[in-house]
């Protein structure tokens, strides 16, 4: 990592970047069946000043849109004059995905997030791989990967990367992420290689496929602007983060819980995504409501993941709970009363929550404490 005293130097991916200057190109990885580039779209900003690279990545799966509009917003937001370093946005890295609005890569559905560091004598996924990372990814010092729930669920914001790594630790504490899912991550993952190979990179999951949400959107924009500030990239960045950080490991209890009935499911936790033991989390009835089947919450949790589908098979997946502590439920609590409950949620997906929005959650907080009493 280059620091504040060494000279600005120009960003080269197989043309240049001066310092000082943002590009933003078209980039060819592929090619088309009828034999066009297949280009992603790509901006450089290389600040005026020496500093750290940091990469951003959205849409790796090609229905995950909620990071392309963060690093819409982070192309159009910082100049070059105020930079630091050097930031790169891979506004779309599955084009193809992208344009066929789904997860994979089209007709053989290879997964591109496990196609890293991919080669070039590879599969479609393993070419497209090697070019974003040979010319990108591995010219970075650090990165965070956007991406969302897959369809018909959606997920709180939070992390998932390998806390035993310690670049890892630093970016996870830079960009105030306060929810983390540590692991190694599945083999041809790009934060696994990524971080393997010295560019730490932090995936960050928000919310549902195919959407734009902008409460979650401005939690990704703030976690960039706690980057650059932690690393002094840029003057203004203004760090804000939440006191709540919790990192759960493969020790902690967490658990899809899963449909053992079709039907149709009515969510019954709230108002805050807390539940105890013995919760009622949801209900599956039948369209003629003789059959009712309660699901309970089985330890107390934090539900970070939820269906967003109303109908089920068995097996489906229901609701993602993490276990937590009574100091980690007082800290959600906080949170939540803190920062907004919207701005922290996947519950007010649909917009802005107006005052009066916030008013009236608040007063089912609080009637939800008086019940208790
Ligand atoms: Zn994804």
């Amino acid at each position: 990592m280059s620091s504040e005293h060494d000279e600005p130097q120009p960003f080269r991916y197989d043309a240049e970047v001066d310092p000082g200057e943002t590009r933003h190109i078209q980039y060819e990885v592929g090619e088309t069946y009828l034999g066009r580039p297949v280009e992603i779209p790509v901006t450089i900003i290389n600040g005026e000043h020496a500093g750290p690279r940091l990469c951003l990545s959205a849409a790796m799966h090609g229905d995950e849109v909620n990071g392309v509009k963060v690093l819409q917003e982070v192309a159009d937001r910082y100049e070059p004059a105020d930079l630091h370093g050097a930031i790169v946005c891979l506004h779309v890295v599955n084009v193809p995905g992208f344009i066929a609005q789904q997860r994979y890569l089209p007709i053989y559905d290879q997964d591109l997030n496990r196609s890293f560091p991919g080669t070039s004598s590879g599969s479609t996924a393993s070419r497209m791989a090697r070019v974003i990372w040979d010319r990108f990814v591995s010219k970075c010092d650090m990165g965070l990967d956007f991406h969302t729930s897959t369809r018909n669920r959606m997920t709180v914001f939070h992390g998932r990367a390998d806390m035993e790594d310690e670049g890892i630790q630093r970016l996870v504490e830079a960009a105030g992420i306060p929810l983390v899912i540590s692991g190694e991550g599945s083999s041809g993952m790009l934060r696994r290689v990524a971080t393997e190979k010295g560019t730490p990179i932090v995936t960050v999951e928000m919310g549902e496929a195919n959407r734009f949400q902008p409460m979650l959107i401005d939690l990704g924009l703030q976690a960039v602007e706690n980057v650059l500030a932690a690393h002094e990239m840029h003057p203004e960045a203004t760090p804000r983060r939440t006191e709540f950080q919790k990192v759960l490991t493969s020790e902690d209890q967490k658990k899809w819980i899963r449909a053992e009935n079709g039907g149709l499911v009515e969510m019954k936790w709230g108002p805050l995504p807390i539940v105890d033991e013995g919760e009622t989390i949801c209900v599956i009835s039948d369209h003629f409501k003789t059959e009712e089947h309660v699901v309970t919450a089985p330890f107390d949790g934090l539900l970070v993941g939820l269906l967003a589908n109303p109908r089920v098979l068995p097996g489906h997946p229901l609701v993602h709970l993490v276990e937590i502590d009574d100091e980690d439920r007082e800290h959600v609590r906080q949170a939540y009363e803190d920062v907004g409950f919207a701005r922290h949620g996947i519950f007010h997906w649909m917009g802005k929550m107006g005052e009066r929005m916030a008013e009236s959650v608040r007063d089912r907080q609080l009637n939800r404490g008086a019940d208790n009493r």
